[in-house]
């Protein structure tokens, strides 16, 4: 028997273990086996959901900036204090390493408190008038309205805390849906909202088919702003019905990072940080580099390094202190990955190591290096969204530029070199959200994470992150 809890659904203040559309079970990606039954939420409770959200918005956008702080940071001390259990349970249900789980749990709470932070700030201004009996032109910030905010399973609580961390500190109520794998971590963090004394109906989590959940919530006239982590084929459907109500609409979509080594690079160094940041959450990042592209006079001890790093890698269940890396999420990405790596195979790549599951039960893939592979290869264009690394020579760093820039993707992208001026022209012209010089760090809570192109658009976290729930609004005064 796990130590996971029964899930619940929360609405109005109130916790519901069960529900008018059924239940499903959630599964540990490591074994295979059923962790709990999740209750499913029908037409009646997501009513129910946006009702309390339009009620309770009326007092949360009263409710002072300063006392909005303490109520949310009262959740992220309650988030640090339980990070342990907390990290626990996001390990069953999603699979990643126990330390992993624990540092996402801590940097949620950081994330929440900076959002909440800069909700004090959330400043306006003063426009000078034209004309004299006009006093003043007051432009200030307003929350735009109840949210819908739907979140995938990679980072069960990291992406969560943006959405909510942000949509609270402006003021605007909120209705979660997380990832039905990953019911778990998203009610962890609801209820340190919950313990904090957030006001009933202010926050609220629904599960349930996601189609359904986001076409009804989304056509609900109570909600105002959407926001979206997931794939870009859901991301464009949900921006579609966002259209029909001219609702505001933040979208995180997929990523298919490249990766430009140049020859001046430290061929082992970036190996060892690169098979670090790749195997991470066994490669279920929207950030994850993937398209390697190295100077032909690195290639060689480049892919050396790193497939030695990744073969040394040691996969196992998270619980287990020694793994590096975890399962997959659910057996659909396991064939996903076969299926990739057969289609590059076919059109003549070379398999350096990796490339199947392993046996045993859980949703395993060995960590997986894919070299000289050709441009007709799906996974070239298709984001594996797992364990899979292509490593490809260049010559040139125009045409490693094109290449880099050929795909509607343009999240994040990474380059190496010692040569910062070049890193500098080189950066300017990659079509990414975010770019990495000499390490991946792009996500922070203080800086905005987002993406260009069909990668989606608005960003979460910083400034821009409390910005994505505020709008604009002038009230102009002249003498009565
Ligand atoms: P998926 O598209 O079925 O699901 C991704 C997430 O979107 C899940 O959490 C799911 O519940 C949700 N979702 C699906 N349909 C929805 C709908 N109509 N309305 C609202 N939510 C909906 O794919 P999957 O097999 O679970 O994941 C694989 C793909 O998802 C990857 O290839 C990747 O591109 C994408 N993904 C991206 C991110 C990211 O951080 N950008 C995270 C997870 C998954």
């Amino acid at each position: 028997m796990s130590d996971y809890p029964v899930p619940a659904l929360y609405i109005d203040g109130i916790w519901l273990d069960a529900a008018s559309g059924g239940s499903r079970p959630v599964i540990n990606p490591a074994s295979g086996d059923a962790l709990a039954a999740l209750p499913l939420a029908g037409a009646s409770e997501l009513d129910r959901a946006a009702q309390a959200a339009q009620r309770s918005f009326e007092v949360w956008k009263q409710t002072p900036a300063q006392a909005r702080w303490e109520c949310i940071t009262r959740a992220t001390r309650l988030l640090r204090e339980r990070a342990d259990a907390i990290a626990r349970v996001m390990t069953l249900e999603q699979g990643k390493p126990l330390a992993e789980s624990r540092r996402e749990v801590l940097l949620s709470a950081d994330i929440i408190d900076f959002l909440a932070e800069e909700g004090k700030r959330a400043y306006g201004r003063l426009v000078p008038p034209r004309a004299p009996a006009v006093l003043a032109q007051a432009v200030t910030r307003v929350p735009v309205g109840p949210a819908a905010l739907f979140t995938p399973w990679n980072f069960p609580i990291n992406l969560p805390a943006r959405k909510v961390g942000a949509a609270l500190a402006a003021g605007c109520s909120a209705i979660l849906k997380p990832a039905e794998e990953t019911p778990g971590s998203a009610i962890a963090l609801v209820r340190a909202f919950h313990d904090a004394g957030l006001p009933p109906g202010v926050l609220n989590l629904v599960c349930g088919d996601p189609a359904q959940v986001s076409t009804h919530l989304i056509a609900h006239p109570a909600i105002r702003k959407v926001s979206f982590t997931g794939s870009i084929p859901v991301g464009k459907q949900l921006g579609a019905l966002c259209a029909g109500g001219v609702k505001r609409y933040t979208a995180e979509l997929g990523g298919h990072a490249p990766v430009l080594v140049l020859g001046d690079a430290d061929a082992a160094q970036t190996a060892k940080l690169s098979v670090a940041a790749k195997y991470r959450n066994a490669g279920q990042v929207c950030a994850s580099p993937t398209r390697f592209f190295v100077h032909r006079a690195l290639f060689q001890p480049f892919v050396a390094a790193f497939v030695a790093g990744a073969r040394a890698l040691r996969v196992g269940d998270g619980l287990t202190p020694e793994t590096e890396m975890g399962p997959l999420i659910h057996a659909r990405r396991l064939a996903q990955m076969e299926a990739l790596v057969a289609d590059a195979l076919a059109c003549g790549a070379t398999l350096a190591c990796g490339g199947q599951r392993l046996p045993g039960p859980g949703f395993f893939f060995a960590p997986t290096v894919l070299t000289d592979v050709p441009d007709t290869a799906r996974v070239l264009r298709e984001e594996p969204f797992g364990p899979i690394a292509i490593i490809n020579a260049y010559d040139d760093h125009d045409d490693a530029l094109a290449r880099a820039n050929a795909l509607p993707y343009g999240l994040a992208a990474y380059l190496f070199t010692r040569d910062l001026a070049l890193a500098h022209t080189l950066a300017a012209r990659i079509e990414a959200g975010m770019v990495g010089v000499n390490h991946f760090g792009v996500s922070q809570p203080e800086t905005p994470f987002g993406g260009v192109k069909e990668s989606g658009y608005g960003s979460e976290s910083g400034a821009e992150g409390l910005a994505a729930y505020l709008d604009t609004k002038l009230t102009s005064f002249a003498s009565p």
